[in-house]
C-alpha cells in the first residue's frame, strides 16, 4: 500500500513537471513570433528596395525642368497680342478664364490650387519645377508664359485649366497639344504628343474620365512654345458634380498624381 502511494505521488509530480516545461499557449506564441518577425523582416526588404529605386529615379528626375503655367489670373487682360511670332492673327494677352457652377470658384483659383498640389508631388519625385505664377495678382499674357518656358530651357511644360461649356452635362478631362503640321509648332509636337498619351494612360488607370488628345493650332501658349508642352484641362466646371470633384483636395492630389507619374514615366523614356 505504501509502495503504491509513492507511485501514484511520482507520477503526479512527473506530470507536472511535464505540463510546466510544455505550455503549448507559450509555445503557439513563440513560433507565430518566429513568422511576424520573418514577415516584417521580406517587409522590410520590399522597402529597401522601394527605396533603392525612389532614390534611382529621383537621381534621374533632378536633371529635368518642369514648367507649371495655372492658367489665368484675377483679372484679364484683354489687350490683344499676336497669337504667333510675327503671326498679324491676334487674341487677348490673358483671360479670367472660366468659373464653377456649384462651387462659384474661378478657373485662375482652382488652376493655381491644383498646379499647387502638382508641384509638390513632383519635387516629391526629384524634378526641378517652376511655375510661371504663385499668386493671382499678377499680368503675365499666354506669350509671356510660354517664353517665361523657353528662357528656362524647361524639358517639359505643363498647362493646368479647366473647362466650360453651355452643355451642362458634359464631363470629363482632355488633353490639348500642339497641332502636328502647324506652322510654328512642327518641331515640339512630336515631343508633346508621347508625353499626353502617357500622361492620358495614367490618368485612365487612375479612373480618371479622359475625353481624349486634341491638337490645337489656335493657342498662343503653343504657338510661342520652343519646348514641349501639355495642357490639361482638369474638366467642366459647368458641371455641377465635376466642378464639386474638382475642387475636392482628394480629387486634386488623385488627379494631379496621375499626370505627376505620367511625367515620370515619359522622361525614364529620355
Ligand atoms: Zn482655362
Amino acid at each position: 500500500m505504501k509502495r503504491y502511494k509513492i507511485l501514484v505521488t511520482s507520477i503526479i509530480a512527473i506530470g507536472l513537471l511535464l505540463i510546466g516545461t510544455s505550455d503549448p499557449i507559450r509555445n503557439i506564441r513563440k513560433s507565430t513570433g518566429f513568422i511576424n518577425k520573418g514577415y516584417k523582416a521580406n517587409l522590410q526588404t520590399d522597402d529597401n528596395k522601394k527605396d533603392g529605386n525612389v532614390q534611382k529615379n529621383s537621381q534621374i528626375n533632378e536633371k529635368f525642368l518642369i514648367c507649371i503655367d495655372p492658367g489665368h489670373q484675377e483679372k484679364g487682360d484683354s489687350n490683344l497680342e499676336p497669337i504667333a511670332p510675327g503671326s498679324p492673327s491676334k487674341k487677348p494677352r490673358v483671360s479670367s478664364g472660366a468659373a464653377g457652377v456649384a462651387t462659384k470658384k474661378p478657373e485662375y483659383v482652382l488652376n493655381l490650387e491644383a498646379s499647387t498640389v502638382l508641384k509638390h508631388i513632383l519635387e516629391g519625385k526629384g524634378f526641378k519645377v517652376v511655375m510661371t505664377r504663385d499668386s493671382h495678382d499678377v499680368n503675365i499674357s499666354n506669350s509671356e508664359r510660354a517664353i517665361f518656358a523657353n528662357d528656362k530651357k524647361a524639358d517639359m511644360v505643363v498647362r493646368i485649366h479647366a473647362d466650360s461649356l453651355n452643355n451642362p452635362s458634359k464631363t470629363g478631362a482632355s488633353i490639348l497639344i500642339p497641332q502636328k503640321d502647324g506652322k510654328y509648332t512642327k518641331s515640339i509636337y512630336e515631343e508633346s504628343s508621347v508625353c499626353a498619351q502617357i500622361v492620358e494612360g495614367k490618368m485612365r488607370e487612375g479612373g480618371v474620365q479622359v475625353n481624349g488628345i486634341f491638337q490645337r493650332d489656335d493657342l498662343t501658349g503653343f504657338n510661342w512654345s520652343k519646348v514641349p508642352v501639355v495642357l490639361v484641362e482638369m474638366g467642366f466646371m459647368s458641371n455641377y458634380n465635376e466642378d464639386r470633384l474638382m475642387s475636392s483636395p482628394e480629387y486634386q492630389r488623385k488627379l494631379m498624381q496621375t499626370i505627376a507619374d505620367g511625367l515620370e514615366e515619359y522622361f525614364m523614356t529620355k
